[in-house]
């Protein structure tokens, strides 16, 4: 067989990433002879392993943490995008060896509910974000390039919620006050858990659902687990509910279609076979 193109995913740790399961699955589907590598790499050692990459025949790679800030820094250019984002989740390497900075993590996030909630419409709508770290950057930005009407941010640290709102530059996203989150969710369409609160080996995300109206959306990027405490309270108080492995998923399609030169297909058996990775079925 001829060998197709090598991708993988740079990380410390990385033996737990998801992605090699996920674009061997499409590389499988679509009858692709490529490769797709876990590359741990510690923080000391990003650098060169980045250089080396195009020397050992790599179309490109994804990098997750803890990498995704200082890896934009090292790259020859980055996207436009990635450069508001400040961190890169993907690298696109051309023939010439230059290496291209890209954040595939907003448009996976905003696919996933647009694939979830279809009749979700951003523009005029409000939104409360939990969380100021690298996701929630990512998911700030696919939100006001989206159109939403409002953008509330809340951060245990309020002054990381100040900093984000600043440099966001939009009068639409503001930030407020962690303690008011549950108050803050009168007239939300929509309530985004981007913090790590809920993921196993974490306290539960404390939040009283119970202003959020009855058409309110509840996304959780959280994936482990899957059905998170507040997806769960969301779901019993009766509230669409959309979970985080769509968006791991969604921000793959890129990515594979830049390594192996084919969009892949989000479907169903996917998803479960991810599931049976993180010893989860569909229901939860
Ligand atoms: P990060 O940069 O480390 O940010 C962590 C965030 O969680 C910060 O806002 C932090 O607040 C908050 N936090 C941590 N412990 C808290 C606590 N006890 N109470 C309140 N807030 C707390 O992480 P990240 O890269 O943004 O990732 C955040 C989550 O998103 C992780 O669970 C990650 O796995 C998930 N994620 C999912 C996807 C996906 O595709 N589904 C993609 C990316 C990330 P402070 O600023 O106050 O510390």
């Amino acid at each position: 067989m001829i060998p197709g193109p090598r991708a993988g995913v740079i990380g410390w740790p990385v033996a737990h990433s998801l992605s090699p399961r996920l674009h061997r699955y499409w590389l499988e589907a679509a009858g692709i002879a490529g490769a797709y590598d876990l590359l741990p790499a510690p923080p000391e050692a990003l650098a060169t392993r980045l250089r080396g990459l195009a020397q050992e025949g790599y179309a490109g790679v994804n990098v997750t943490a803890p990498h995704k800030e200082a890896a934009l820094l090292l790259v020859d250019r980055v996207t436009p995008l990635a450069a508001r984002i400040g961190a890169i989740n993907l690298i696109r390497i051309d023939p010439q060896g230059r290496l291209e900075g890209d954040n595939s993590d907003a448009g996976g996030f905003l696919a996933h509910l647009q694939a979830s909630a279809p009749d979700f419409e951003p523009k005029g709508a409000r939104a409360l974000l939990l969380g100021a770290g690298g996701a929630a950057r990512a998911i700030a930005i696919a939100l006001l390039d989206a159109g939403i009407g409002q953008l509330i941010l809340l951060n245990r640290t309020r002054a990381r919620a100040d900093s984000l709102a600043a440099a966001l530059g939009d009068s639409r996203a503001k930030a407020g006050d962690w303690h008011e989150r549950a108050a803050l969710l009168g007239d939300a369409a929509l309530l985004v858990n981007a913090t790590t609160l809920g993921m196993a080996g974490q306290p539960a995300l404390d939040i009283d659902l119970s202003a959020l109206p009855a058409e309110g959306i509840v996304y959780d990027i959280v994936y482990k687990p899957l059905l998170t405490p507040l997806l769960a309270a969301a779901g019993m108080r009766g509230f669409r509910t959309v979970d985080g492995l769509g968006m791991l998923i969604h921000q793959a399609v890129p990515a594979f279609e830049a390594f192996y030169g084919q969009r892949p297909v989000v479907d169903a058996a996917l998803r479960r076979h991810l599931l049976e990775a993180l010893g989860e079925t569909e229901a939860g």
